[in-house]
């Protein structure tokens, strides 16, 4: 019941990596690393509230980040994604994906991405993703595996025939701070793509995601109301299997 929520509680942030304690829902992404730091994901089984609602949740995505490869044993990190896997706030695998502009080769990224759109696979979750300048690597991993589960492209910042290309092949686009700079590619690629593919993060941006969707209602031409409506069912879909 859409009425049962203040407009401030309809916002949903799905890509974050500090927890906010605003009353906003979010998706805070750990990565594998992380983990080893408690706190962090009983943080993310603490702070929901009320069940009976997506408002002004907590929950969290898991991954191996391309720029975090090297710094971990990838069979022990898969390993303790994999004890996560039925715990109620996890909602998504990622961050992880593909990255040109780091030293790690492109075939270890590939080897362990490919390891975590199977995870993705076999938990029935969606994927976000990371992809600096391997878009027709990423396209060809997305065609060879065919898998059934959303890839969501986070912090696009690409032109609308990128996205449009993305999109033909099944993905959803999540816009973050890019939206700020007037005239930008994400700008423009936001007002072309269509609305049940969109999504909204803040990422690592010191910002509030209200910004994100004030700016992002603005550049669309849309009630900022329709908007949060429409993000909403978006996550339900994606999300929560609705
Ligand atoms: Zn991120």
């Amino acid at each position: 019941m859409p009425g049962k929520t203040s407009p401030a509680q309809d916002l949903i942030d799905i890509h974050c990596h500090q927890f906010s304690h605003a009353s906003h829902s979010q998706i805070l992404s750990l990565d594998a690393h992380e983990l080893a730091d408690a706190q962090v994901y009983t943080l993310a089984q603490t702070s929901s509230r009320p069940e009976d609602s997506i408002s002004g949740s907590c929950y969290f995505s898991l991954g191996i980040h391309p720029w975090f490869i090297e710094r971990q044993n990838i069979d022990s990190a898969l390993q303790a994604l994999i004890a996560l896997k039925d715990h109620p706030k996890l909602l998504a695998i990622g961050e992880c994906g593909l990255d040109k502009c780091i030293d790690t080769p492109m075939s270890m990224q590939i080897e362990v991405f490919s390891r975590q759109i199977q995870l993705s696979e076999d938990f029935g979750k969606p994927l976000i993703i990371h992809c600096v300048r391997a878009f027709a690597e990423l396209l060809h991993l997305k065609k060879s595996q065919a898998p059934s589960q959303a890839w969501i492209m986070h912090g696009f910042t690409g032109r609308p025939g990128l996205a449009a290309q993305l999109i033909q092949h099944g993905c959803y686009i999540s816009f973050g701070k890019a939206l700020l700079l007037p005239g930008s590619p994400a700008s423009q690629t936001l007002q072309a793509i269509p609305i049940n593919r969109l999504f909204l993060e803040t990422d690592a941006a010191d910002l509030s995601i209200d910004t994100i969707y004030a700016a992002a209602a603005k550049i669309r031409g849309i009630d900022p109301a329709h908007l949060r409506r429409q993000i909403h069912t978006n996550f339900s879909n994606v999300f929560l299997n609705d």
